[in-house]
């Protein structure tokens, strides 16, 4: 028995890991400590944070559970780990500096959406922060994107620049103050400055926030400083105002979000349940796609999803967002979709300017292909032409970070909510994984929808999309992204991961950097990986992988893929009937390109309206077809019918055509067309069968919102058949959905549902987007696993 046991002294020393930093974590020990009556010391260190308590047995018992229990909401413990240490019978409890030695894997938060405590300063004409539009804790405010280097302190952010006054100085060094340690920490006395600039960078005369936010009463378009980059800001009610922004950032229909001030007003413009609150009040702030109030109607009876009241609870908390109603959106912010993007929002300036403004903002990140401007000069550049006023600040932005994107699944199907777009408030948190990754991997993902990842141990860390890199400023971006990250993450590549097409930009990145392990990794293995490892599975499963397209191991291009799949390798088990891409890419930016190609010569007389818009090319666009590439495109099939119907014979952005589709169906209709199977290695799904089956019914008069409803249960059908087809020949009782296709709810809802009831176990994307946004996890995983297998052989 020892001496401490005698006088019941116990000492531990505690490594937590986890997303720590930033949040309030070590203050929250320190009260602990203190309340318990403690001695000891809390510091970062290279992964995490490093305890040391000693007292009273019972006590540190105490401490330990209440550690884990009472930590604060905004951190995420992955792993605790106690070791027992000799007493030494020193008293107080410290703080103590970050030890910057070793590696640097402490993870880097997300930006966090402002929190209550900070908002009520804001609002509180006797606090010394009353209006200031940087007010921020340790719990919320700006992170990623002000992040230098590791580790998270102040001197290696963007806000090193501003000293510290007195009174900021004092909190931040006060363990106590919720301020204790926050980077961003700042007041209108020592903080950045705001500023309204015309286009050509002059400072306008007044209140930048009052001004700005008349400005855009009257109609006016404002460019905005948020947290990962500028964005666009127009009164949402504002026709003319809408109109103009489309005009001069060249957007034809790609749908705006909008920025609501609190739930009451996001709740005048979409139906809001309780799931969906939790999302928009989150403290990523992403834009949520919701069923509109004022849905535009077609000319079937609508059945929208069930609608309920906006919660009541969430009083406006300034009395200028209740000055009048708000009045209807404007037809342009998104014409023809029954959804709407709402955002609620996460920074003190936007609380100030839609308090002011006292109605929603259209509020838009990227103009076309361009990633979102970070770089002030490089803004008042690009945005001068768009934008009358520009109202900016100078805490410079390190790390650009569009606006997140989520939507709500019914039925509690996918854990809820299928991620669309993972950006700001999401990147950089590290992805737990499930199975151990050896050596570090970078993966580069795909062309489109570009994110890389960064994979070690048991953490994948998945950047931010940068866009299509066939845009130079995010080619640059991308490869400045994947430098800063390593730096970050202190991580050195052994093995990157890449597509399988040779001339993908990502792929020649990738076999340009030297001295490390090359794996290739086929596009809709990938997928399944990353819908794998985003539900902690090792497979085999049956991968559904439907995308727009991705290279085959047989050179043509797939698209609608059933794959018998694990982490390390994959089968080709069926896919879609191949059909020709008239023109290849043309076929993807002209839908009745592929109409033609599915309904072919031999249907009679032309009788559809597809043919008889395009009459002057439908001979051509046939006789095209006969020379063309072959597809298994799930997303092409989608396009076709989208045209049939004439919802779409030609897009404007990416995927348009498919969304429309899914925003027109009827979402009550149960009729369902059939598609043949034939089997065979692989198996093969007549989608032709749906094609036609669709073009029947609309020759027989009966209204497209039912054929489209008709066609999406065809589709979620042939699945569910084709999986039972596949389990009779494989045994496999698991299904994995993944690709750009699960992007849409309606289809995704319906084949889950199918799978479901046939007896199948489904695993659908959470965290990661199902689209090439995911695909970069899906490569590291796979690369993970087969160097697991290397090394165990
Ligand atoms: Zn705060
Ligand atoms: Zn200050």
């Amino acid at each position: 028995m020892t001496t401490s046991d005698q006088v019941g002294l116990k000492r531990v020393e505690v490594h937590v890991e986890g997303v720590l930093r930033g949040v309030g974590f070590r203050p929250f020990v320190h009260a602990l400590a203190r309340r318990l009556g403690l001695a000891g010391q809390v510091r970062d260190d290279v992964d995490g944070v490093h305890i040391e308590i000693e007292g009273a047995r019972p006590r540190v018992a105490e401490f330990l559970t209440a550690l884990e229990r009472d930590a604060p909401a905004l951190s995420e413990i992955e792993r605790v780990t106690v070791v027992r240490a000799e007493p030494t019978g020193r008293r107080g409890f410290a703080v103590a500096a970050a030890d910057p030695a070793g590696p640097r894997r402490a993870a880097v938060p997300a930006d966090l959406a402002t929190c209550d405590d900070c908002l009520r300063e804001l609002a509180d004409p006797t606090d010394r922060r009353h209006r200031h539009p940087f007010v921020s804790c340790a719990g919320c405010g700006p992170r990623f994107t002000v992040v230098r280097a590791v580790p998270y302190d102040r001197p290696l952010t963007t806000m090193a620049g501003f000293a510290m006054c007195p009174d900021c100085a004092a909190e931040y060094h006060d363990p106590g103050d919720r301020r204790f340690h926050a980077p961003p920490i700042c007041c209108p006395g020592c903080g950045p400055r705001l500023r309204l600039l015309d286009p050509g960078g002059g400072e306008l005369p007044g209140d930048p926030v009052a001004t700005a936010a008349a400005l855009l009463r009257a109609g006016r378009i404002v460019a905005v400083k948020g947290l990962g980059g500028y964005q666009l800001a127009v009164a949402a009610s504002s026709e003319p105002a809408v109109a103009a922004l489309r005009l001069r950032e060249q957007r034809a229909d790609e749908p705006y979000a909008v920025l609501a001030a609190d739930l009451a007003q996001a709740g005048l413009l979409c139906a809001i349940d309780g799931d969906a609150a939790g999302l928009l009040t989150s403290r990523a702030r992403p834009i949520v796609l919701l069923p509109r109030r004022d849905a535009p109607r077609h000319d079937a009876p609508r059945h929208d999803a069930p609608r309920h009241d906006a919660p009541r609870h969430d009083a406006p908390r300034h009395d200028a967002s209740r000055r009048d109603a708000p009045r209807a959106l404007a037809p342009s912010v998104a014409p023809g979709s029954r959804s709407l993007g709402v955002m609620l929002p996460g920074t003190p300036l936007h609380h100030l300017l839609l308090a002011e403004v006292a109605e929603p903002l259209v509020l838009t990140g990227g103009t076309g292909d361009e990633p979102i401007a970070y770089d002030d000069a490089d803004a008042l550049t690009r945005l001068g032409a768009v934008a009358d006023a520009f109202l900016t600040h100078d805490r410079p932005i390190h790390v650009r970070a569009d606006d997140s994107v989520v939507r709500p699944m019914a039925d509690g199907v996918a854990g809820g909510v299928v991620v669309l777009r993972r950006a700001r408030g999401y990147a950089p948190e590290p992805l737990p994984l499930r199975h151990f990754v050896p050596r570090t991997v970078l993966a580069c993902g795909a062309d489109r929808e570009s994110t890389f990842c960064l994979a070690r141990d048991r953490r994948a860390f998945v950047s931010p999309p940068f866009g299509d890199l066939d845009n130079d400023e995010a080619r640059r971006s991308y490869a400045a992204g994947i430098e800063h990250f390593l730096a970050l993450f202190d991580l050195c590549p052994e093995i990157v991961a890449h597509d399988l097409h040779p001339g993908h930009r990502s792929t020649r990145h990738a076999l340009a950097i030297p001295g490390v392990e090359h794996v290739a990794v086929q596009h809709h293995h990938a997928h399944i990986a990353s819908c794998l490892a985003d539900n902690g599975e090792r497979g085999p499963v049956i991968g559904v992988a439907f995308d727009g397209s991705g290279h085959g191991t047989d050179g043509t291009v797939w698209g609608g893929e059933f794959l018998r799949a694990d982490l390390a390798g994959f089968e080709r088990l069926g896919r879609l009937e191949p059909v020709p891409m008239p023109g290849g890419d043309a076929a993807v930016r002209e839908p009745w390109l592929m109409t033609a190609a599915y309904l072919g010569p031999g249907d009679g007389p032309p009788k559809l309206d597809v043919v008889r818009r395009n009459a002057e090319r439908w001979a051509a666009a046939l006789a095209l077809a006969a020379g063309s590439p072959l597809t298994s495109s799930a997303a092409r099939l989608l396009d076709a019918v989208a045209a049939l119907l004439g919802v779409r014979d030609r897009i404007t952005y990416a995927g348009q055509a498919a969304y429309e589709l899914e925003q027109h169906a009827d979402p009550a209709e149960t009729g369902c067309y059939r598609a043949r199977l034939t089997p065979g290695e692989p198996l093969t799904v007549h989608g032709a069968d749906l094609v036609r089956a669709a073009a029947r019914d609309l020759e027989s008069g009966r209204p497209t919102p039912v054929i489209a409803g008709r066609f999406h249960n065809g589709v979620a059908d042939a699945v569910a058949r084709a999986c039972a087809a596949l389990r009779d020949a494989t045994g496999l009782t698991a299904v994995a959905l993944s690709g750009g296709v699960f992007q849409n709810v309606l289809l995704t809802e319906r084949t889950v549902r199918r799978l479901r009831a046939a007896g199948f176990r489904v695993l659908t994307h959470r965290r990661v987007p199902p689209g090439d946004g995911g695909l970069s996890l899906g490569q590291a995983v796979v690369a993970a696993a087969r160097d697991r297998a290397r090394l165990s052989r």
